[in-house]
């Protein structure tokens, strides 16, 4: 372990510098396998394991260089690919990933499938060496920017729901492709839906099999679950978006970084609003500290971070023996959720009044307001609470599986309908 230090270190010191522009270094970093040292040999990794890529975070952290690229397509598409893909897909791709060089988006829910993934009617129809796309997705997070997408489409409605169905990587740039923002309450417009018409795919972007993508999609989302849960954290300064449509590819790194930290600022002021320790801080400011039930709050806030906190511990320590993420995880998004939720209560109770402000003229800058506008978010992306509840209902506590009496039929017989627009 000591060696991998000692070598990343190393390259680090003569490679890394403030002047390089972002596709430079990045481009350097998936060269010399340092981008996702777990990734394979000349795929932007050296094949080490967990525990070892962590060490090698952990000295891009210690020399203040910029993080590897992060997006939908490093946390999931790369690993995907590596575990399903041909030896064509990870030429095409891994490198390109690796360096940042392309931005991926995950075009997996629909307005009549999200929990229920499988329900999916995007169609893709086999003709000759091309498949021809129609249908909707929605809740696209990053999709204006994204330069493919990892598409989930049905291809067989004869099959049941999880049978007839097949994963292709999507090229996002292409005339029967619709990307349409949607404005989220907090303000902002991440989320997209995607319309497409008769959009082309070819058949040698499938992954898996035919007919068979139901497997991939749920790897797809175990990689999910374990990026979020923290798993996989890659270590360094988080500076700028991969792919030539988020701009960031021929800006110095130096710049970005400081950029980066005017917003990671802000962010960090908006997470912090959620901890026990600054609603304290807010209840002295309010001289709310000696209110009985408010205290009561606060340590119950406290007491279920200092659990948070330990489960965190225990779901990173299983991700570095190279286990697959399991029932903490699930455990640990639940926590979460319910300490986002709890933290918006109480704060703008503690504020009174001053909590209906908003922007500026709000306490502290109307962080505890903004961050309340977006706490909600945490119990649905990703699985909701009750989806979580039901794993480890069925999972940790053995009770019966929910009863699915659509999961033998074919899909044809289950769903009828056309598809609404969100926006309407
Ligand atoms: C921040 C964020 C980012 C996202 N990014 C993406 C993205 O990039 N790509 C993408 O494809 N999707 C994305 N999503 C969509 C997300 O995956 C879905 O919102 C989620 O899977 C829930 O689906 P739904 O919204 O259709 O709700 P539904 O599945 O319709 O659920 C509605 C309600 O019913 C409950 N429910 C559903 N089924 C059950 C059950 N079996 N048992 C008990 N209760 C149940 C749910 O918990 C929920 O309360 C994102 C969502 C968020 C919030």
């Amino acid at each position: 372990m000591a060696e991998v230090s000692a070598a990343a270190q190393a390259w680090v010191e003569s490679n890394w510098g403030p002047d390089l522009t972002l596709r430079e270094w990045w481009g350097r970093l998936a060269e010399a396998g340092w981008a996702f040292p777990a990734w394979p040999k000349g795929y932007g990794g050296q094949g080490l394991s967990p525990a070892e890529a962590r060490e090698v975070g952990e000295v891009l952290s210690a020399a203040g260089a910029v993080a590897p690229p992060g997006g939908l397509g490093q946390m999931m598409g790369g690993p995907v690919i590596i575990e399903h893909g041909t030896d064509d897909q990870k030429d095409r791709w891994l490198l390109a990933l690796a360096a940042g060089r392309e931005s991926w988006c995950q075009l997996f829910s629909e307005p009549g499938a999200g929990s229920d993934l499988a329900s999916l009617q995007t169609r893709a129809v086999r003709d000759g060496d091309v498949w021809i796309v129609n249908g909707q997705k929605v809740w696209t997070s990053g999709a204006r920017t994204a330069d493919r997408g990892m598409l989930v489409a049905r291809t067989d409605p004869d099959s049941p729901k999880h049978k007839g169905v097949t994963y292709f990587i999507f090229d996002m740039d292409q005339p029967g492709v619709e990307v349409r923002p949607l404005k989220q309450m907090d303000g902002g417009a991440t989320f997209n839906e995607v319309f497409f018409t008769d959009a082309v795919v070819p058949h040698d972007q499938v992954v898996g099999s035919v007919n068979n993508g139901w497997m991939v999609a749920v790897s797809t989302l175990a990689y999910e679950r374990q990026g979020i849960g923290g798993g996989r954290g890659a270590g360094g300064v988080m500076a700028g978006g991969p792919g030539e449509k988020n701009g960031a590819l021929d800006r110095k790194v130096g710049e970005l970084i400081q950029d980066g930290q005017r917003t990671q600022g802000e962010q960090a002021a908006m997470m912090t609003a959620q901890s026990s320790g600054a609603l304290a801080d807010l209840a002295r400011t309010f001289g709310r500290r000696d209110d009985p039930v408010i205290r009561q709050r606060l340590m119950r806030m406290r007491i279920q971070s200092e659990t948070h906190r330990v489960n965190g511990a225990r779901a990173r320590a299983a991700a570095q023996a190279g286990r697959m993420p399991g029932p903490e995880v699930s455990t640990g998004k639940l926590i979460s959720s319910s300490l986002g939720r709890q933290a918006r209560d109480l704060s703008l109770e503690i504020e009174g009044p001053h909590g209906m402000l908003v922007g500026p003229d709000a306490p502290e800058g109307g962080r505890y307001q903004q961050m309340g506008l977006r706490v909600q978010s945490g119990s649905i992306a990703g699985g909701t609470d009750e989806i979580q509840r039901n794993i480890i209902g069925e999972r940790v506590l053995g009770l019966p599986r929910e009863p699915q009496v659509d999961r033998e039929l074919p899909f044809r017989d289950l769903k009828v309908g056309t598809q609404k627009s969100t926006n309407q």
